[in-house]
């Protein structure tokens, strides 16, 4: 898998986002936060949101676009149920 920087998300995932309101991806939490299964079309993917020793956010996805060096719409669709799951944390 290809660990993808995330810098500038809304930019970066644009085509993700925009995907993401098309398909409608089902996203759920694979074990822990920053751990997720999103479903597509037919596959399940597995996901993960991580930060690394310096405190870069990282993303990985197990498709083929990922491999490719490219932010797909599972990465989207993980990174807003993330952003939403730690924006619940802080608000509780
Ligand atoms: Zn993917």
């Amino acid at each position: 898998m290809y660990k993808l920087v995330i810098s500038n998300p809304e930019k970066q995932m644009k085509n993700g986002f925009e995907k993401c309101r098309q398909m409608h991806p089902k996203v759920s939490l694979n074990g822990g936060i920053g751990n997720y299964k999103v479903k597509g079309n037919e596959n399940i993917y597995n996901v993960q949101l991580f930060r690394d020793d310096r405190g870069q956010k990282l993303a990985e996805c197990c498709c083929k676009a990922n491999e490719n060096g490219m932010f797909c719409y599972h990465i989207a669709a993980a990174f807003l149920a993330h952003t939403g799951i730690m924006r619940l944390k802080k608000a509780a």
